[in-house]
């Protein structure tokens, strides 16, 4: 089973989304899963549910509930019946200065309120130029799953962060071979995401350890999303 996620972003008007989820078409054999922004995941997981698509919310707070003006909790994500949270987004990381630190306690949070996780990782444009990819990934890794030994509602995302939004996705044969790296190190399912459109989709999913895509900007458009999904159907 593959796993296809949308990452909708801080886009679209609540008109926009329910169109969108309206129009996202189900899957026979594979896993979809939608992370509208978190004021209209309740509505889309009312539209969608009969579709068996599942839906997560974008970014969670790690304490449970308290004085954390804006913030969301596992806990209100779980009592909402959502399925889902992803976490460490390189945006995140970058707008918001989430560390390893920060992202291995929400991670925590996450798997004690029995949600499921799509945890990002990803190295930088500059890292990656002087060959430290492989590094700076393992680190990230190890330093989210600290302290965790159970990894069943875990999977990672490999994003290397020049290809997000960029329109360059990497070239499957070396996200491949990231993702055969990050498997040596946990034996979870892993995402490919950056710059996934229905060109290039079928081509990274065939690789052997691609499980799946964590798409942004082709996730805003039900014609590219359902395609992606067609794909993943025929693998
Ligand atoms: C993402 O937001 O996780 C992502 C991969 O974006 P895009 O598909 O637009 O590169």
């Amino acid at each position: 089973m593959k796993i296809i996620a949308g990452n909708w972003k801080m886009n679209l008007s609540l008109e926009e989304a329910i169109f969108l989820s309206e129009n996202i078409t189900s899957s026979k054999k594979n896993e979809i899963i939608l992370f509208p922004p978190s004021l209209y995941a309740l509505k889309v997981k009312e539209i969608v549910s009969e579709k068996n698509i599942k839906v997560g919310v974008q970014n969670i707070f790690y304490e449970d509930f308290g004085a954390y003006t804006g913030e969301i909790s596992c806990m209100m994500v779980k009592s909402s019946k959502l399925d889902y949270v992803l976490i460490g987004h390189s945006e995140r990381r970058k707008y918001f200065f989430e560390d390893d630190i920060i992202i291995n306690k929400k991670l925590k949070s996450a798997i004690k309120h029995g949600l499921k996780v799509i945890l990002c990782v990803g190295e930088t444009l500059e890292e990656r130029k002087i060959g430290n990819h492989f590094e700076v990934v393992k680190n990230q890794v190890l330093s989210s799953i600290e302290g965790i030994d159970n990894f069943n509602s875990i999977a990672i995302a490999y994003e290397p962060v020049w290809a997000i939004g960029t329109g360059i996705n990497a070239k499957p044969e070396d996200a491949n071979e990231m993702h055969k790296f990050i498997k040596d190190i946990v034996n979870v399912k892993i995402l490919y995401g950056g710059s996934v459109n229905e060109k290039n989709a079928y081509e990274l999913l065939s690789q052997e350890y691609i499980d799946g895509l964590l798409i942004g900007g082709a996730s805003l458009n039900y014609i590219s999303f359902n395609k992606i999904i067609e794909i993943s159907e025929n693998i």
